[in-house]
């Protein structure tokens, strides 16, 4: 049986590298300061915009909130990105995807100064990435190497499988633990024998938005499991597979109707593993904290210290 795999000192860690930055910064004149743009009404992005908000706001990193229609065009917002890239007092710009369908996703991406490409999602950085370079990288892959780092004495050698590839996660993730000198596998839809495949790893990543896929039987004893998936269960047989009667988990849907829930069955997982990571209170912490860490490299790195 594991434990839990707690992410808020990993998480804590980052914000206070972030605020000790941002306070040495400010003695030398400069205001790490981070654009968030936001187009439509999506329930979800305006919560997540608003958190992004707020721990610019507790980390004394200015920020700028621009919310724009549901029915902006392309060019509109292209315009509105060139404002923020010639803004030389904006060190970081982060455009809330998913943005509505009449919009050109990659063309917005592509838009953003790299330099100032906090998600970095821009192709200039996903190069850099590849090739080893710096630049800014992915929120939540950078944090999980951080929480990683933080809770396996050496990363170096481990077989890290990650589940899921796409450009935001899986990528980027198996990228970052190559880096780390991992041998890094990655699974996706049309992997096979999946339980075989994922029941090999040291270290697994679920990046793959499918509630509860990554069973006890793709686990492998003592293995270590970060699950970066939310999904929202609404369905009662969905809880009860996963959740067992009288758990917190289970009252909390009784109570409320819906659940969030991971990428991995986390029951069976810790009956396995070493660490599992929750859902909620797990990774998202990171992705956020290691935002705010991108949005003050941005800005070290535009004024040279
Ligand atoms: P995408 O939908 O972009 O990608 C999902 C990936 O999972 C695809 O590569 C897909 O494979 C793969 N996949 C789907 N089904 C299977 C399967 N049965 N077996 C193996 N692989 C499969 O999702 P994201 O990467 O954007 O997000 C993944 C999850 O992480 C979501 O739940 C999302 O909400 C969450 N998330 C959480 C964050 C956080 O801060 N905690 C941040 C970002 C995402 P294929 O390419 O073959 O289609």
């Amino acid at each position: 049986m594991g434990d839990k795999m707690a992410c808020k000192p990993t998480a804590e860690r980052l914000l206070n590298q972030a605020r000790q930055d941002t306070e040495a910064l400010k003695a030398k004149g400069i205001h790490p300061h981070l654009a968030v743009v936001l187009v439509g009404e999506n329930p979800a992005s305006q919560v997540y915009v608003s958190n992004k908000v707020k721990t610019c706001g507790e980390l004394g990193i200015a920020s700028t909130f621009e919310k724009l229609p549901a029915d902006t065009t392309t060019e509109a917002l292209l315009a509105l990105i060139q404002k923020l890239n010639g803004d030389d007092g904006v060190h970081g710009i982060l455009v809330q995807l998913p943005l509505p369908e009449q919009i050109d996703e990659s063309a917005i991406i592509s838009a953003i100064d790299p330099d100032k490409d906090v998600d970095g999602f821009h192709p200039v950085n996903v190069g850099r990435l590849s090739l080893g370079e710096p630049g800014l990288f992915p929120c939540t892959p950078m944090g999980v190497i951080e929480l990683l780092k933080d809770s396996i004495d050496v990363l170096k050698g481990k077989h890290a499988v990650v589940v899921g590839r796409s450009n935001i996660v899986g990528k980027p993730m198996a990228q970052l633990l190559l880096k780390e000198h991992c041998t890094v596998t990655i699974m996706h839809s049309r992997t096979q024998n999946p339980a075989d495949v994922c029941g090999q790893a040291d270290i697994i990543i679920a990046a793959v938005g499918v509630p509860g896929l990554v069973s006890g039987d793709w686990v492998k004893e003592g293995a270590v499991v970060v699950d970066v998936g939310i999904n929202e269960l609404t369905k009662e047989a969905d809880v009860t597979r996963f959740c067992k009667e009288g758990s917190r988990k289970m009252k909390a849907f009784r109570k409320k109707g819906r659940i969030l829930y991971g990428d991995v069955f986390y029951d069976e997982a810790l009956e396995k593993a070493a660490l599992v990571t929750p859902v909620p209170g797990g990774v998202g912490k990171l992705t956020i904290a290691h935002l705010m860490v991108n949005c003050v490299t941005a800005a070290k790195r535009k004024a040279d210290v």
